[in-house]
């Protein structure tokens, strides 16, 4: 994705947000998705970042904001500008982490009281390349999800497996709710 198809007129801009723990691989998944590279050093920096896209979906092309904690969610200092216009968010955890799985529930509550009530949540399972360290099975991940509403998959930042999937997953539901909204 060129600076050419920046600078392409969009139809759409869509807000939306890494949640999570720290750690589970979010800027990772976002530098994947917006550059195609995987950074192994990444340092947590205060202050949120985000990156751009165009995606296109059926004849719309869409700009998708994509805003990430960087680092932040340490200190519990995301406010509701976090969330303020977002219209989905990715909920990531580490598979081979049981404590950010457990934390996933702390993180709904957060976006359910600050997001819009129809956000597009995609609950995302992180570092699915780590199998032998896996501490969070594939089908609990899926439970919660249905549990709680939510679409899900397994990622791998490092594999660069499912990375692309997941953000047009979002997207894609997105724009479905968005076209409802307008009919
Ligand atoms: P964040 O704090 O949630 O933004 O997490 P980072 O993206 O900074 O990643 C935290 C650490 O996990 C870094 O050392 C990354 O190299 C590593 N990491 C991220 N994604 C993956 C992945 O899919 N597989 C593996 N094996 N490591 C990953």
């Amino acid at each position: 994705m060129g600076d050419s198809s920046y600078e392409e007129e969009c139809d759409y801009l869509f807000k939306a947000v890494l949640i999570g723990d720290s750690g589970v691989g979010k800027s990772n998944l976002l530098s994947r998705f917006s550059k195609d590279e995987f950074r192994l050093d990444s340092k947590p920096t205060i202050g949120v970042e985000f990156a751009y896209r165009n995606i296109r979906v059926g004849d719309k092309l869409i700009k998708s904001q994509i805003w990430d904690t960087a680092g932040q969610e340490r200190f519990r200092a995301i406010t509701s500008s976090y969330y303020r216009g977002a219209l989905g968010a990715l909920l990531v955890y580490d598979i081979t982490r049981r404590a950010s799985f457990e934390n996933v529930t702390k993180w709904l509550h957060e976006i359910r009281e600050f997001g819009s009530s129809d956000m597009v949540i995609v609950l995302v399972g992180n570092k699915s390349d780590l199998g032998h360290s896996r501490e969070v099975s594939e089908e609990e991940g899926r439970s919660l999800a249905e549990l709680e509403s939510l679409c899900f998959m397994e990622t791998s930042a490092l594999q660069n497996s499912n990375v692309e999937e997941v953000f047009l997953a979002m997207v894609a539901n997105i724009h479905k709710i968005m076209s409802q909204k307008s009919l």
